[in-house]
């Protein structure tokens, strides 16, 4: 199943630039798929809905200003919590003993 060829069939309906937000298990930092610009591995990424390519976020912001305003909240709620975390001595990668 390529759904390369034709979408007459297909009951999907993505553009080439539809993005999703997916966690980036494999922490890569491939190109960006539009763009060619070099992508951050954090934890969630920007993808091609139709494709595992990363997108950077100056396309993201061009194709999908809310997903990239999302993905800074995500963002900004981890360093929050990771500096809590810190703050009461806990340590978030281990149980407390
Ligand atoms: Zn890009």
């Amino acid at each position: 199943m390529t759904g390369k060829e034709t979408n007459k069939t297909g009951s999907e309906n993505i553009q080439p630039t539809d993005l999703v937000i997916r966690v980036n298990t494999v922490l890569t930092n491939d190109p960006c798929a539009l763009c060619g610009s070099p992508t951050d591995p954090t934890g969630i990424d920007l993808y091609l809905a139709d494709s595992p390519a990363l997108v950077c976020h100056n396309c993201g912001l061009f194709h999908a200003p809310a997903l990239v305003r999302l993905l800074d909240l995500a963002s900004a709620a981890n360093t929050f919590v990771r500096s809590e975390y810190e703050m009461f001595g806990v340590q978030s990668d281990e149980k407390p003993v």
